[in-house]
């Protein structure tokens, strides 16, 4: 079957259309070749709703998630000076700053390069933002720090033609967060770090699972049997980089994944595929069970260096102003190293900040209108873009994700983590398949009107036992979301067991009794009992 983007890339290599970005920036957005708007993605630049509107997004890389205050100073400055004043943060750790012109983007683009942020590679078919621990090197429970191994591999793809055009876009995650933070199984490659290898291996490392994903056929990452010593990182992603570039479906973009070969080889022939490519010979998995993903490292906690904490900081749907960039930056060098770091679920941390200056840090965060605790609905609360700027989308997400969370802070003791992901579209870049409640837009006709919906879903978790949600109730008016989140949250505090995750307990129940429990109906019965009243 033809691919017209894999015919594409075969005249022009993603790379190579920076010229042409510094050219259109010079002649206008009228003189920019439709072709080269698939190809712009490479340097992160896509368009934004709608198509031919002249305005972009882009998307910059924060590798592991690691930045610091001069980089989030300039972040915050651009988001000033192009994007309407603000920013979003990503559940990969990058930024997303919107409304750029094409004329904008020689500027911006210098001035990251200046403080050593990158747009290469953010988008397209090429290695993402390598995502490692927002807490990396200062969390008193963490395995290891895995960022310098983050940085080595990040480096070796950065802008590396050999890997410029790969099937489809390709996740990786570096991590050895004592909570799984980086969400490894939904990685088309996660290394999990573990304390030692396989029985007389004493070394850290980590263990490799390959082929997770989302989008509208979510997969969970397998295990495939190996234990890489750090040393062995960056070779086993040479390999497996390789073997996805040279074996990944070209035919069609929907079967493009890594998550594809894998169903079609199993762990065993990657493992064989993977031995065949490195220099040595591979160790077994260190039999390390992989932990459930708990939480982002929020709230005030003492840091592994003797007298100084980390605050990780809730930012609202992920949408943080330019302001409050400048802010943050600000804050990060008075009271601490000037260190930052996003996290997976659009949230931040400060480090470095003396024990005794904590709470004065978190109390001017605060004023900046930062919420800080551990467990808030704020900061269970993930959103993708929707509507208001993606071509994909089919509802509004941020503005309602915002009206939910007010709702809930205002109606509903928040005691415990329950992860609640919306997404607006099936691809499901907000993530609702591996959520507690998952959110996922949707559209139906009534009276010949498009109304906007959402599917209900319950159940989602990682780990172990990791699973994707159960779709409980469909086409929930978008107004009656807030409702439905709030009526099945207190059904599960008023009977949970002591200790019941909200997972666990949806497992309680038929699909049935849960719907029942949401208390709110498909729109269509809505309005069909409303005009029938
Ligand atoms: Fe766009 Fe759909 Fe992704 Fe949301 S999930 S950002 S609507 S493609």
């Amino acid at each position: 079957m033809p691919n017209p983007i894999e015919d594409l890339k075969k005249r022009k290599d993603g790379l190579d259309v920076l010229a042409d970005i510094h050219r259109y920036a010079r002649e206008g957005y009228e003189s920019i070749d439709p072709d080269d708007f698939n190809l712009f993605k490479w340097y992160g630049l896509y368009e934004q709703k709608p198509k031919g509107g002249g305005h972009f997004m882009l998307r910059i890389k924060v590798h592991g998630g690691h930045y610091t205050a001069t980089q989030l100073r300039e972040v915050g400055l651009l988001a000033n000076q192009y994007a309407r004043g603000f920013g979003d943060i990503t559940t990969r750790q990058a930024f997303q700053l919107h409304w750029l012109r094409i004329e904008d983007v020689p500027d911006i683009f210098s001035r990251l390069e200046r403080v050593g942020l990158t747009t290469v590679g953010a988008c397209g078919d090429i290695m993402r933002n390598v995502t490692n621990c927002p807490v990396a090197g200062c969390d008193r429970h963490e395995i290891f720090d895995a960022q310098p191994d983050v940085l080595r591999v990040s480096k070796h793809f950065l802008g590396n033609r050999e890997y410029s055009n790969l099937p489809r876009k390709y996740k990786v995650s570096i991590s050895a967060c004592a909570v799984n933070c980086t969400f490894p199984q939904i990685n088309c490659v996660a290394f999990v770090g573990v304390p030692h290898g396989p029985e007389g291996v004493a070394e850290e490392g980590y263990n490799i699972y390959i082929g997770g994903g989302l989008s509208t056929a979510p997969h969970f990452a397998k295990p495939v049997n190996i234990f890489a010593t750090r040393d062995q990182v960056l070779d086993y992603a040479v390999a497996i980089t390789e073997i996805y570039r040279d074996h990944g479906g070209r035919d069609r973009r929907t079967r493009a994944r890594l998550k594809f070969l894998m169903d079609d080889w199993g762990p065993e022939k990657f493992r064989e595929e993977i031995a065949a490519r490195v220099p040595f010979e591979p160790y077994p998995a260190s039999g390390h069970p992989l932990r459930e993903a708990h939480h982002d490292h929020l709230g005030i906690h003492p840091q592994k260096q003797d007298g100084k904490c980390y605050i990780g900081v809730t930012v609202k749907i992920g949408r943080i102003t330019g302001d409050q960039m400048l802010g943050a930056a600000d804050i990060a060098e008075r009271y601490g190293s000037g260190r930052l770091a996003n996290t997976i679920s659009q949230n931040f941390i400060v480090f470095d900040i003396p024990e005794e200056r904590v709470e004065e840090a978190a109390a001017e965060l605060r004023a900046l209108g930062f919420d800080i605790g551990e467990t808030t609905v704020k900061s269970d609360c993930v959103v993708c873009t929707g509507k208001e700027f993606c071509n994909l989308a089919v509802t509004e997400t941020k503005g309602l994700m915002s009206e939910v969370i007010s709702y809930l802070e205002q109606n509903v003791t928040w005691d415990r983590r329950i992860r609640v992901h919306m997404t607006g579209c099936p691809n499901n870049c907000g993530q609702q398949v591996i959520s507690d409640i998952g959110l996922q837009g949707a559209s139906t006709k009534i009276e010949g009107r498009e109304v906007e919906c959402y599917d209900f879903h319950v159940g989602g978790g990682l780990g172990e036992d990791a699973s994707f949600v159960r779709k409980i109730a469909r086409r929930i008016a978008a107004e009656d979301v807030k409702l439905g989140v709030a009526n099945i949250v207190r059904a599960y505090q008023q009977t949970r067991s002591n200790g019941e995750s909200f997972r666990d307990w949806t497992r309680r129940y038929s699909d049935e009794e849960l719907a029942q429990m949401i208390g709110v109906v498909d729109v269509k019965v809505k309005y069909g009992a409303q005009a029938g009243s």
